[in-house]
């Protein structure tokens, strides 16, 4: 499957030679990696993506989750360009950052909002407005989860099995180079779907004299596959962070628009103090958004966090944000993707039983991934421990060779465009079909 996708590539491979000598690794991000060389795209329209060597696939990646609306989308578009002829950046408040905060507060039940321009940024700037409001600078985390790329929130991602650590006590070890000791040292990893193990750990820091200003945590794991909540774990963390006073953050930056209108939030019914979103929200333009209580974000109304940013509220990020809640992003088209990944999910499930494949199916709204585990995942312990990651990296080249465009990653998800159709996710579980039947024959 490898050779295959290499002699399918050498347009890609060649402008991967040519972008080595003007970009660092030939690439803008290292999550573009991929060995021998990425995959260089060209087009996209609605579903359907081509690379730089004519390739046609279904897109199955979306921008790492970012392109719910689908490829350029006629309605994006036509807000863009109006915007675009009236001037793109002012750095001053425009009218549809107030439409955009109005639409989010009803969404999500949190009354105030400020924009980024990123996740990363938006998990930042909730940690730190967590930190300003409680006095205190320790942050729990869940163990694997990714937040984005700074120093904070770099931690106890992608770790090896054996460096761990026990449930009651997960290591704090930084995901990659560069980052301080002591930023490690104040962040603290718990594991998902483990209630009783917070528990403890709150304890044991409280008896430290360190109690985090915050839990900041998905309320499902979205970058181990799909691993959802256990029924009442939500609930039973929001109950323990309101005892104790600390503040939980609901990283929504994949779930976000794209599990639900009011993401994870709406879809368990368990409102945090604060919610942090990116991707799907600017369809493709690069927005983030902070909400939170009156109580929490009484910090950045009163001056006391900076809250800032040139580009927060970039006229053009918030009139395709805009756009996107309210003529995109509808009650049909949400009810349109929980149809398809119904569809999708239990086709796979049927494709599983079909040829004895150990793995299973799992979904939620715009997500979801087949598992390569005879067991269920539950936590980052499970993942690393049961999913068959040799399996996973060969059913991405066989996707790849056959029209089915996924994130490089084996620890990512699909996420299905409202421009997905019946014919897009049966494609899907055809090559899937052909996949297993190869496997177990
Ligand atoms: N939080 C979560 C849950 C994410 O999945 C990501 C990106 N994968 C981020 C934050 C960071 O977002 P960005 O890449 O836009 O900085």
């Amino acid at each position: 499957e490898e050779r295959v996708l290499n002699e399918r590539t050498g347009r890609s491979a060649e402008m991967f030679k040519r972008a080595n000598r003007s970009l660092s690794g030939g690439v803008a991000s290292s999550y573009q990696l991929r060995d021998p060389w990425p995959i260089y795209l060209e087009r996209g329209d609605g579903p359907v993506v081509w690379d730089v060597d004519g390739n046609q696939m279904w897109d199955f990646h979306n921008g790492f989750g970012s392109m719910v609306q689908g490829h350029a989308h006629p309605v994006i578009g036509k807000a863009i360009q109006e915007r675009y002829a009236k001037g793109t950046h002012f750095a001053a408040p425009t009218e549809d950052a107030i439409a955009v905060g109005e639409e989010l507060a009803r969404r999500w039940g949190l009354p105030q909002w400020r924009y980024t321009n990123s996740g990363s940024e938006s998990t930042m700037d909730a940690i730190r407005i967590a930190r300003a409001f409680t006095g205190r600078d320790t942050v729990m985390k869940i163990f694997g989860s990714y937040h984005g790329h700074h120093d904070t929130v770099m931690v106890s991602i992608g770790v090896e099995y054996d460096k761990i650590g026990e449930p009651d006590d997960l290591a704090s070890l930084p995901y990659g180079a560069g980052i301080p000791q002591a930023t490690v040292d104040m962040t603290v990893a718990v594991p998902f779907n483990d209630v009783g193990a917070m528990e403890r750990r709150l304890e044991k820091l409280i008896a430290q004299d360190r109690k985090p200003a915050c839990v900041i945590m998905e309320a499902a794991m979205m970058n181990l596959g799909v691993v959802l909540p256990e029924d009442g774990y939500l609930q039973a963390v929001r109950d323990l962070t309101a005892k104790h006073g600390i503040v939980l953050i609901f990283d929504e930056v994949k779930t976000g628009l794209c599990i639900a209108a009011g993401g994870a939030t709406e879809k368990w019914g368990v409102t945090p103090d604060m919610v942090t979103l990116a991707k799907a929200l600017g369809a493709g333009l690069p927005m983030g958004a902070i909400g939170g209580t009156e109580e929490v974000m009484s910090v950045v109304k009163n001056g006391s966090v900076y809250q800032v940013g040139t580009y927060n509220g970039n006229p053009l990020g918030v009139a395709a944000t805009r756009a996107s809640l309210i003529e995109v992003l509808t009650p049909d088209a949400y009810a349109h993707l929980d149809a398809l990944n119904d569809r999708i999910v239990g086709a796979c499930d049927m494709v599983i039983q079909k040829y004895g494949l150990p793995g299973y199916a799992v979904g939620v709204g715009s997500k979801g991934c087949v598992t390569f585990s005879p067991t269920k995942i539950t936590d980052y312990a499970s993942f690393k421990a049961n999913q068959d990651a040799e399996l996973s990296d060969l059913a991405w080249l066989f996707n790849m060779n056959r029209g089915i465009f996924m994130t490089p990653g084996r620890e990512e998800e699909w996420t299905l465009s409202v421009t997905h159709s019946e014919e897009a996710v049966d494609a899907y579980v055809e090559v899937f079909d052909e996949l297993a039947s190869d496997l177990m024959s």
